[in-house]
C-alpha cells in the first residue's frame, strides 16, 4: 500500500534536519514490500512568506489535507513577521485548519540520555502527555479584548472535541499496554477544583474512563502534576490536559528529557496528523551541520507507527519500533552526538550512525 506523506521542510535547521529522516524512511519503505511512502513537498514557512507574502498557500494546505500523514519540521524565524510584528507560524494555522485536537508529547528519558533527574534504580520514564491543541485558554488567541484598564481572554471546552480527546488518550494507553509500555492509566490533569469548565472536563473524562473497565483513570491537578512531573515522572503513563496547561507541562518534559533535541510530537485528529519535532527553527546554529536530527527523526517513527496502527500494518509499527531503538542505540552508546547533547557529531553524522544500524555498515 502506498501512503502520500505531505512534507514541510521549513525554516532554519528545518530542511537540515528533514532530509536525513527522509532519507532513512526512503530506504526503510525501499526494503519491503509491504509498504511505500510517496512524498510531496509542500511549501511554507517564514523564508516562504517573505519570497511570495504567502506564508501558508492554499495549494500547501490541499497537498496537506489529501495526505494520508504530514511531515513538518521547525517552521518560524525571529526576523521575518506579519505586518502587525506577530510570528509567523503555519504549523498553528495547520492544527486548527485540519482539526488537530491530540498533542501528543512523549516524554521518555534513554539510556545515556542527559537529564537533571536523578532516576531511582529499576525506574524509567516514559509516559505521554496529550495536550488539547484546539481550543481551552487559546480559544481567543489573538482576539483577546484589551482597554486601558482590563484585559480578558477567554476559556474554551466543548463537549465534542473533550469525547474526541478523552478517547483518543483512552485507546492510546490501550495501544501502550498491549505493547508492553505503561500500566494502561490515564490521567486527567486539570484544576477542577476551582474552575467549573474543569470540572465540566473532568466529567466527560470520567464517562469516557467509563468505557474502558480493562483501563485505570485518575486525576491530578495541574499544579501537584507539575511537582510530580519532576519527583516521580516514573509513575505517569498517559496524562490527557487542556491547550495552556499542556503547552507548560510538555516543556517541563522536555527539560525531564535533557532539552529539546530528543522531543518528537505529534498533532492528530480524527482524519488527519502532522508528526513534527518539539523544537524551533534554532536559526542561532542554522547552516552549520549543528542540529540534533534525533527529534525529527524519532517523529518520523511516530508517523509510522501512527499509519502502522490506523492501516493495520505490522511493518510499519516494526519500523516505527527498529527506529526508535536505533536512535536510542546512538545516545545510549554515545556514538555520535550532536553539541546540543555533549557530543562533537554534525548533523549528517548522527543520521548516519542511525542509518548504520537500520542497514548496516557501510550505509
Ligand atoms: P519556537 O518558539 O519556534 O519553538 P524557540 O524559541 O523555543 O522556538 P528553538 O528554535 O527551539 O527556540 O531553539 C531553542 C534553543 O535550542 C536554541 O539555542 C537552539 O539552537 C536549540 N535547539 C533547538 N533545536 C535544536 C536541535 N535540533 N539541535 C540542536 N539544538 C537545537
Amino acid at each position: 500500500m502506498i501512503h502520500s506523506i505531505a512534507v514541510f521542510h521549513g525554516d532554519g535547521i528545518g530542511p537540515e534536519i528533514m532530509a536525513p529522516a527522509l532519507a532513512i524512511l526512503k530506504r526503510l519503505a525501499d526494503r519491503t514490500d509491504a509498504y511505500d511512502l510517496n512524498f510531496q513537498d509542500a511549501p511554507a514557512g517564514a523564508t516562504h512568506y517573505a519570497q511570495t507574502g504567502d506564508a501558508l498557500p492554499a495549494q500547501s494546505i490541499e497537498i496537506a489535507k489529501k495526505a494520508d500523514a504530514i511531515l513538518l519540521s521547525a517552521m518560524g524565524l525571529p526576523d521575518i513577521r506579519y505586518a502587525d510584528g506577530t510570528e509567523i507560524s503555519p504549523q498553528i494555522d495547520l492544527r486548527k485548519e485540519l482539526t488537530l485536537f491530540a498533542g501528543v508529547r512523549p516524554v521518555t528519558v534513554r539510556r545515556g540520555q542527559p537529564t537533571p533527574l536523578k532516576i531511582p534504580p529499576g525506574k524509567e520514564i516514559d509516559f505521554v502527555l496529550i495536550r488539547e491543541s484546539t481550543e481551552g485558554l487559546f480559544h481567543t488567541q489573538g482576539r483577546g479584548e484589551v482597554t486601558q484598564d482590563e484585559a480578558r481572554e477567554t476559556l474554551l471546552i466543548t463537549r465534542d472535541i473533550s469525547e474526541k480527546l478523552f478517547r483518543f488518550a483512552f485507546d492510546l494507553a490501550h495501544t501502550r499496554k498491549k505493547a508492553g509500555r505503561g500500566i494502561g492509566r490515564v490521567t486527567c490533569v486539570d484544576k477542577a477544583n476551582v474552575f467549573r469548565a474543569f470540572a465540566f472536563f473532568r466529567d466527560i473524562f470520567d464517562a469516557e474512563a467509563a468505557e474502558h473497565p480493562d483501563l485505570q483513570s485518575d486525576h491530578a491537578y495541574v499544579d501537584a502534576t507539575a511537582l510530580w512531573m519532576v519527583q516521580k515522572p516514573w509513575d505517569f503513563d498517559v496524562m490527557v490536559t487542556e491547550n495552556m496547561f499542556g503547552d507548560i507541562l510538555s516543556d517541563l518534559g522536555a527539560g525531564l528529557m535533557g532539552g529539546l533535541g530528543l522531543a518528537p510530537s505529534a498533532d492528530i485528529g480524527l482524519h488527519h496528523a502532522v508528526f513534527q519535532p518539539c523544537h524551533g527553527s534554532a536559526p542561532d546554529i542554522a547552516g552549520q551541520g549543528l542540529a540534533n536530527p534525533f527529534a525529527m527523526i524519532l517523529s518520523a517513527a511516530m508517523m509510522l507507527d501512527w499509519l502502522g496502527i490506523r492501516h493495520s500494518n505490522d511493518a510499519m509499527i516494526n519500523d516505527a519500533q527498529n527506529l526508535r531503538q536505533a536512535v536510542d542505540h546512538v545516545v545510549g552508546t554515545g556514538t555520535a552526538l550532536t553539541r546540543d547533547l555533549g557530543g562533537v557529531s554534525t548533523t549528517q553524522q548522527a543520521a548516519h550512525a542511525v542509518a548504520q544500524i537500520l542497514f548496516g555498515a557501510g550505509s
